[in-house]
């Protein structure tokens, strides 16, 4: 059965959905992180900026009809070009302005499974949401099979791939000299994460991935997010203990045998949703999320 409410939160989320919204009033909000490196928010993934005299590097790109704002906030920071884009993920929010910076010139990188999943029609597949193949001008031209160095602004960024947690095709970006990683939607700061079971996601992948960057950040890290306000080791600490917590109990609900809209008539977030469940994701679709992964 479909949940009204999941729908829409994947629709905030997907390409597919972009034209049906209203951007006109979206304001791009610049957020300075560390020497040289800033954190837009506008609607969407959250992106960030490495600016300096070698010329701009972003990572993610959020929806198509902000483009425009998103290059007036990046050059307000810096007036030199974008020369390089990664993306995090294949999600239309997170990919959305890749045309128009494909046609632009400015180089597009991404893991390998991003092409491959941009370059064909996608179903999210319990859902049944179609989202249609990219134009060739949106498609990363440089790809990777698991990780990739750029060398830009006296600062190394590294771009991990981690094994599948969000989609199978997502990337960590830490700007090395800086402490600073963007976590692409492996982290919602304060959000039920949406995990894209059918783009190969899963709850085990999101908290190996939280793992990874627990263990190599300290308590100065700076802390991007894929989604929700800048964040640090801590707050990220508390996010992979709620993921934990709740897989735990869908896990032990599975093993007792109870059935999916059993586990959700028991309301095993119940004590978790007044600090979670105000995002994306109504708690009875992150549960149903985490069911549908782990009965596989
Ligand atoms: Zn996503």
């Amino acid at each position: 059965m479909k949940s009204a409410s999941l729908l829409l939160a994947l629709g905030l989320t997907l390409s597919s959905a972009s034209n049906a919204q209203d951007f006109s009033q979206v304001e791009i909000k610049t957020i300075p992180v560390a020497e040289g490196l800033h954190m837009l928010m506008g609607r969407g993934g959250n992106i960030a900026v490495l600016a300096g005299d070698d010329g701009v590097f972003l990572v993610d790109d959020q929806y198509a009809p902000l483009t425009e704002k998103i290059l007036a906030a990046v050059h307000a920071i810096d007036e030199g070009p974008v020369r390089f884009l990664l993306n995090t993920h294949w999600h239309g929010d997170h990919t959305g302005g890749n045309e128009n910076l494909g046609k632009a010139g400015v180089v597009i990188v991404a893991h390998e499974n991003v092409r491959e999943r941009m370059s064909v029609k996608q179903v999210i597949q319990a859902r049944g949401i179609e989202v249609p193949a990219s134009p060739p001008a949106a498609l990363p031209i440089l790809t990777f099979p698991t990780s990739i160095t750029f060398h830009l602004n006296g600062v190394t960024t590294e771009a991990v791939h981690v094994a599948p947690a969000h989609t199978d095709g997502d990337s960590v970006v830490w700007f090395a000299e800086r402490n600073v990683v963007h976590t692409g939607d492996t982290f919602f700061n304060g959000f039920y994460p949406f995990i894209d079971v059918g783009s190969g996601g899963s709850i085990d992948g999101v908290i190996s991935a939280v793992d990874d960057v627990l263990a190599r950040a300290d308590d100065e890290t700076k802390i991007i997010p894929g989604h929700g306000p800048l964040s640090n080791r801590e707050e990220l600490q508390t996010y992979r203990e709620m993921l934990v917590t709740v897989r735990d109990r869908v896990r032990a609900a599975l093993v007792a045998g109870k059935g999916a809209d059993e586990i959700l008539a028991d309301k095993p977030t119940a004590d978790l949703d007044a600090a979670w469940g105000g995002g994306f994701l109504k708690p009875e679709d992150f549960v149903r999320i985490v069911v549908s992964d782990l009965s596989r």
